[in-house]
């Protein structure tokens, strides 16, 4: 039984000249998610995007990771019956009869393209509905409000058949590349990942940096943060990972600054570094897990502080609003929840000072950074990050 996949994509940026520049990079960005060698073709026609399986591929896997691939917002798995009626009626009621198994009623709508097929689409509708009824006794048809709409499509070269019922939903969203590259500041936490995800879900390209201060956190904190990046690009595709030496810098920030402000200088700092990155590997902005009053370093006076060290590079937040339940909430639909719960160190917990500032001013906090050399440092921790490509 030959089956094909039918993607239907978001409609935002289809219009104009976007439209082929979209479908080109959903269709990249599909062959590239899908298991090697488990597709023959894939190609776009009227606002549809057809996968066709190779034989013998696992259609259940494909579907399973087109589920992940942004733009896409839904996906109907259909059988493919040559351009026969009886056959089309026949094995295609067979086809269907699973699904409908635990439905009630049903439509049918059939589409004809090759306008030379001998049945117009009415009378395929009508031919089709009498065939699901009688292959599925218990069902009834109902036109206005039924369980499912079957769909009978008559292509050039070959039908399909589906029921909207079996179809499942892709994540929605841009396709990846449609937007530009910004840099995530990647911590093992819950937050990071998700505000990574929701960028990217726009079609915003990832790269991602991550602060680490060996011996203070460890190297399993590092593969933690290695492994939350492997779910992200099971979304995205593979990207880079810039791993940030950071344990001198807070030595020197905490040697060298007055207590109260030892975070937020360390942010600051890590903004420094994180925008040279990002200039360095073409990216936009910047992107942190940061949202409003969630601790001392994230009051909305702390946050205008930090982001004057990121200079003219902009730095997106995209969980400012949310609730911490609401971002748990997503973190375990896109399955970065666990990973991130495990109870390992982050550099921003190593020197914590008792009674930080909630309320900073960019006076205050220059005068408190005054004693150390900032250019030097970030020049330091660029120099020595390494590179890991993350897929
Ligand atoms: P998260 O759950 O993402 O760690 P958080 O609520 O714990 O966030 P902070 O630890 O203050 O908040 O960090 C705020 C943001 O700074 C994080 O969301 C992340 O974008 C960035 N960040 C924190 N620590 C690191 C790190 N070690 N490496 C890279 N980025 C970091
Ligand atoms: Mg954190």
């Amino acid at each position: 039984m030959k089956e094909i996949l039918l993607i239907k994509y978001g409609e935002i940026i289809l219009k104009g000249l976007n439209r082929r520049r979209f479908e080109d990079l959903l269709i990249g960005n599909i062959k590239r998610a899908l298991p090697k060698g488990s597709w023959a073709n894939v190609r776009t026609s009227q606002a549809i995007t057809y996968v066709e399986p190779a034989d013998g591929a696992n259609v259940d896997e494909m579907t399973a990771c087109l589920q992940k691939v942004f733009g896409i917002v839904f996906i109907a798995r259909a059988g493919v019956f040559p351009k026969d009626m009886d056959a089309i009626l026949r094995d295609g009621a067979e086809y269907l009869a699973p699904t409908m198994e635990s439905l009630s009623t049903f439509k049918v709508e059939a589409k004809r393209s090759d306008k030379k097929f001998p049945f117009d689409s009415p009378a395929i509708s009508r031919e089709m509905g009498g065939a699901v009824l009688r292959r599925c006794r218990h069902l009834k048809v109902n036109v206005t409000k039924p369980d499912t709409i079957v769909r009978v499509e008559i292509r050039d070269n070959e039908a399909y058949v589906y029921a909207d019922a079996a179809r499942v939903s892709g994540p929605g969203g841009m396709p990846t590349g449609s937007n530009g590259r910004a840099t995530l500041l990647l911590s093992g936490g819950i937050d990071s990942p998700v505000a990574g995800y929701m960028m990217a879900k726009r079609g915003v390209e990832l790269n991602a940096v991550h602060f680490a201060s060996p011996p203070y956190t460890s190297e399993r904190a590092k593969e933690k943060v290695v492994e939350l990046g492997r779910i992200l690009a099971g979304y995205t595709g593979k990207y880079s990972l810039y791993v940030v030496p950071f344990t001198e810098q807070q030595l020197a920030i905490r040697d060298n600054c007055p207590e109260e402000h030892l975070t937020l200088i360390m942010r600051r700092m890590m903004m420094m570094i994180a925008a040279r990155l990002a200039k360095k590997s073409g990216s936009l902005a910047l992107i942190t897990g940061e949202s409003v009053g969630q601790v001392a370093s994230q009051t909305i006076h702390a946050l205008a502080v930090t982001d004057e060290a990121a200079g003219d590079v902009p730095v997106f937040r995209p969980l400012i609003g949310m609730d911490k339940d609401e971002i748990v909430t997503l973190a375990r639909k896109i399955g970065t929840f666990e990973t991130s719960i495990l109870p390992y160190e982050d550099c921003c917990t190593v020197f914590v000072p008792k009674h930080p500032t909630t309320k900073p001013t960019m006076a205050k906090v220059l005068q408190s950074q005054s004693r150390l050399d900032m250019e030097y440092w970030v020049n330091k921790a660029v120099e020595e990050t390494e590179w890991i490509v993350i897929e």
